[in-house]
């Protein structure tokens, strides 16, 4: 089937329909995409969107037509996990167990970072690449390990691309990922409600319902949203085959994506992937509603504070020094 074939299947088949917050209308997932290269510039959007522009070949019409992740029925979820789970082995021959483990009751994650403790050495990033099916070609991740002079808090102007050894004397390392805020600006600004915050305070997003536009990584203020610019290369034998539908599972070109606390591994008694491999022990992650966990611990006892407090997104994460 060619792209075009693609194209006449969807405008013949009947659309999900949508409230857009934003628009106030009611739309579907393709009148928000035009909407979206209204307000970009048809050239700025076309660039950014261009391979959901027409349909590509590598989605399927099942796929496209797919309702919103959140009016599914337990009985659709499982067909979707069934058909991505056949996609994968026909495109990568790797056989894989897409689940969603919800929210566990009561619980809302938090992490913290020991500033004091972390040298810069990246193992958390190169954890997340693996462990989340990042694409290999860039060599992704969702943190970026920042370099700054001591004495200085300034994250805008942290070295991310330092390639020396570490820890340097007049230096220290402050690693960032998503801070699953509590008021996040990147759910509020999405058109088509891709991403939401879930009860356990992880901001997710639905790489089936994500139009592209990338709104969310511009709202972002610490730079924690990654877009998919390629269809993403991973070697069959380093793909993860435990993966989560709102989390590791290889997410499609033209989408957006971000840390997600491995939601796969977290909600079902397991540590993020980043803080197994930090040889720091620099992280701490745990509930915050339970006054005996790590978590809690450090905030009770240490200095906490979180990156750009002033713009009131509230963080769920935490940055803090031995002294
Ligand atoms: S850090 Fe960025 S991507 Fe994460 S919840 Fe906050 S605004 Fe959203
Ligand atoms: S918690 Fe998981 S997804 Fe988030 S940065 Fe760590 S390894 Fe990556």
């Amino acid at each position: 089937m060619t792209a075009d074939d693609n194209a006449d299947l969807h405008q013949s088949s009947p659309e999900p329909s949508r409230l857009l917050p934003i628009l106030n209308q009611p739309a579907t997932r393709r009148t928000a995409l035009k909407a979206a290269g209204a307000a970009l510039g048809l050239a700025a959007f076309g660039k950014a969107v261009s391979p959901l522009w027409s349909i590509p070949e590598n989605v399927s019409v099942d796929e496209f037509l797919q309702q919103h992740y959140k009016e599914l029925s337990d009985t659709d979820k499982q067909k979707v996990f069934a058909r991505l789970e056949s996609e994968t082995q026909q495109k990568l021959g790797v056989e894989i167990t897409i689940s969603d483990p919800p929210p566990i009751p009561g619980v809302r994650y938090g992490y913290a970072i020991n500033l004091s403790k972390c040298n810069g050495n990246g193992a958390c990033m190169e954890a997340c690449n693996k462990e989340n099916n990042h694409h290999r070609g860039v060599q992704q991740s969702y943190i970026r390990v920042l370099e700054l002079p001591k004495g200085t808090m300034d994250m805008e102007a942290g070295n991310t691309t330092y390639d020396h050894t570490v820890p340097q004397d007049d230096k220290y390392y402050m690693p960032v990922q998503c801070q699953q805020c509590d008021n996040p600006p990147c759910v509020t600004v999405c058109p088509v409600e891709a991403t939401w915050k879930e009860e356990d305070g992880i901001v997710v997003v639905d790489y089936n319902w994500c139009i592209g536009c990338r709104y969310c990584e511009a709202a972002c203020p610490y730079h924690a949203r990654r877009f998919n610019w390629e269809e993403p290369e991973i070697p069959s034998d380093e793909i993860n085959p435990d993966q989560g539908y709102l989390s590791n599972r290889v997410r499609p070109q033209g989408t957006m994506e971000k840390c997600h606390f491995c939601l796969h591994r977290t909600r079902e008694g397991r540590l993020p992937a980043c803080l197994e491999a930090c040889p720091t022990g620099a992280r701490v992650f745990g509930d915050l509603n339970d006054p005996e966990s790590n978590i809690n611990w450090v905030l009770q006892n240490k200095r906490v504070f979180v990156l750009k407090e002033e713009l009131g997104t509230q963080p769920s994460f935490f940055y803090f020094f031995d002294s």
